[in-house]
């Protein structure tokens, strides 16, 4: 259930600045946009620009640029993560202050070490507490502070998937909100971040769906209401691998298909389960979103990702071109 009743609709996509969009990024925008819209609803942009190592000179407005041209219009201003950090160090102090926080000097290595549970699929590994009952006596550096979680379930209705459950403790264990160095990470920013700016459903790629249960338990303790979730199916390469920035697929960028817009706009609306027309190609960007807008069911969404084929985009990764060469 989600506690917004009688809040203004309000969705958002949240890029990460650190490459182009490709078409799995395109089915979040342009998923959350007919969610919105559909719904009466404010569609808001925010970059997710924490990560200031793995940005991309320019990216930002690259990302924006391209939103714009597949008639992508956000309403209000762009927010910016970096903006926000005296919000996430407020939210940081309830949390200590209801002695919920402790630091922890583990590495990767120690945790790697001391887990006999196996990494999950994010190749994260569940933290067993090493440090929960303080540091230990010769410890080197404050490597990040984590947020004790307890035994109970943390279970949600996603609008795609259905009920989902999971224990914290058994999926990832205490987690870290914060870095020894100072930067907060993607888990309380992102719950700050949705909070401040009023937003009441979240939709995204499946590949988040795992986190969402972390922001719950956030949002809870820091007395916030609950966003609607939908996760969507994820776009996967010829392989069934996601796309992803990180793993080199080339000629996935949406930059490489100017001109091609509406057709990839098409395909999209295929792959969210919606049936376009013939002809409605022809039509400009914004009049292609306002037929998804007012057909959009996240009923109709599919059980699984998949291809989304539009002609003008290539899937294939630098390892097949290699092989192919
Ligand atoms: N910034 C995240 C990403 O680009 C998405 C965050 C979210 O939707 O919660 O993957």
């Amino acid at each position: 259930m989600n506690d917004n009743a009688g809040h203004q609709v309000t969705g958002r996509f949240a890029p990460s600045p650190t490459g182009a969009l490709h078409l799995g990024s395109l089915v979040a925008a342009v998923g959350s946009y007919l969610m919105a819209k559909r719904d009466g609803g404010r569609w808001l942009v925010r970059l997710d620009d924490l990560d200031v190592p793995r940005q991309l000179p320019g990216m930002a407005d690259d990302i924006l640029r391209t939103l714009e041209t597949f008639g992508l219009q956000w309403d209000g201003d762009v927010a910016r993560q970096s903006r926000n950090t005296g919000e996430y160090q407020r939210a940081f102090e309830v949390l200590r202050q209801q002695g919920l926080l402790y630091p922890c000097c583990c590495s990767r290595k120690d945790l790697a070490m001391a887990s006999s549970a196996p990494a999950a699929d994010d190749g994260s590994i569940p933290y067993v507490g090493s440090c929960r009952n303080g540091l230990p006596e010769n410890f080197a550096v404050i490597r990040s502070w984590r947020l004790l979680v307890g035994e109970g379930e943390i279970r949600f209705d996603d609008l795609r998937s259905g009920v989902v459950c999971q224990r914290l403790d058994r999926l990832c264990g205490d987690f870290a909100v914060r870095r020894g160095t100072g930067e907060f990470t993607y888990q309380l920013a992102v719950v700050v971040d949705d909070y401040l700016a009023g937003v009441t459903q979240v939709v995204r790629g499946d590949d988040l769906l795992d986190s969402t249960p972390r922001q719950i338990y956030l949002q809870r303790l820091l007395g916030y209401p609950q966003p609607e979730y939908c996760h969507l199916p994820l776009v996967t390469g010829p392989t069934g691998a996601k796309l992803s920035k990180r793993d080199h697929l080339v000629s996935h960028s949406l930059g490489s298909c100017a001109g091609r817009e509406r057709d990839l706009l098409i395909a999209v609306l295929r792959f969210l389960g919606l049936r376009p027309p013939v002809g409605l190609e022809e039509c400009p960007c914004s009049d292609i979103l306002q037929w998804g807008v007012t057909r959009f069911d996240p009923c109709m969404l599919p059980a699984q990702g998949g291809v989304c084929s539009a002609t003008c985009v290539s899937t294939e990764t630098a390892a097949s071109q290699k092989e192919a060469r």
